[in-house]
């Protein structure tokens, strides 16, 4: 059978073989009016302390919830202690959304196999610690560029070994591990959020759990790897659990978005499309001498790049 052929033997299958194929998918029975979530989607700020201005931790947390953010991003440092640092934010008026926790030297993915448990158990007690925050979940780069001898093909495979037991333990703590995909200059495995969210799904899958894993989107990263930020957020689609907000590599490079060209109404019209609900996070430099001014007029620009879309 020659290709023209084959195409052909599959249209001679008729309706009835089309709506079949049709059946395997619960989304190929909806109509778009049912998957645009536009109306109930909502853009929710949130802030890495070290963005954010003010000569103190307290400070900081104080001006984000002056300028409008909802939520607070933490990095490593409140692992163990969730209680306390959801007090720190209760105190001011915020959320926490996330934990920013890194690739662990990208020992979960190392080559050396004594590495890894001691990883995953790190992870494990960040993943409690976000669950004791109720934060979305806990930002995990697989490996940097340099920290691991796998290949591509086989750091997906290890994930599949692992990963389906830690979004089980992620899923009874209420939260997520959160893949996060980077530019090339960074990491050469997991650039692009439709990857991560393939992995994740295959790894739900596994787990048998509906939540426990998903994918990010950081805004730097995507200006380099995504052909459309739309596109790449809607491909995502439930399982897009967080969002870092910056701009892209035009100089100046990475600061508070509005600082340089780039446009947010592309990515933000495919938050809204998905009813985006979780927290965009800033993780970003500040091109401007005075980090407050700046960081008041990257609010409203998002905030009017987000009418915009
Ligand atoms: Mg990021």
């Amino acid at each position: 059978m020659n290709r023209r052929d084959f195409f052909g033997a599959g249209a001679a299958l008729g309706l009835a073989g089309v709506s079949a194929l049709n059946a395997s998918s619960a989304l190929a029975t909806q109509t778009t009016e049912e998957t645009d979530k536009r109306a109930e989607a909502k853009l929710r700020i949130s802030c890495q302390v070290g963005p954010a201005p003010g000569d103190s931790f307290e400070k900081k947390l104080e001006n984000m919830k002056k300028y409008g953010c909802e939520a607070v991003e933490y990095g490593g440092e409140c692992v163990g202690k969730g209680k306390e640092y959801r007090q720190k934010a209760a105190d001011a008026g915020l959320e926490v959304s996330a934990i920013c926790w890194g690739s662990h030297s990208g020992d979960l993915c190392s080559e050396d196999v004594s590495k890894r448990q001691p990883g995953i158990d790190d992870l494990k007690r960040a993943l409690e610690t976000a669950g004791e925050m109720g934060a979305s979940g806990v930002i995990y780069v697989p490996a940097f560029n340099g920290q691991t001898k796998l290949t591509n093909p086989e750091i997906r495979s290890l994930l599949l070994e692992f990963m389906p037991d830690l979004a089980k333990f992620a899923h009874d703590c209420n939260t997520n591990i959160i893949f996060e995909p980077l530019c090339r200059m960074e990491a050469y495995f997991l650039r692009q959020v439709a990857d991560g969210a393939s992995i994740a799904r295959d790894i739900l899958r596994t787990a048998g759990v509906d939540s426990g894993i998903g994918v990010m989107g950081d805004f730097y990263h995507m200006d380099t790897e995504e052909t459309s930020q739309m596109g790449a957020f809607i491909s995502a689609g439930s399982l897009l659990k967080h969002v870092h907000l910056a701009g892209g590599v035009e100089n100046p490079r990475r600061t508070f978005p509005g600082e340089n060209s780039m446009t947010f109404v592309d990515g933000f019209r495919g938050l809204k499309y998905i009813g985006y609900q979780r927290f965009c996070s800033f993780e970003c430099g500040c091109a401007s001498d005075d980090r407050e001014e700046a960081f008041k007029k990257t609010i409203e620009f998002l905030r009017s790049q987000w009418d915009e879309a």
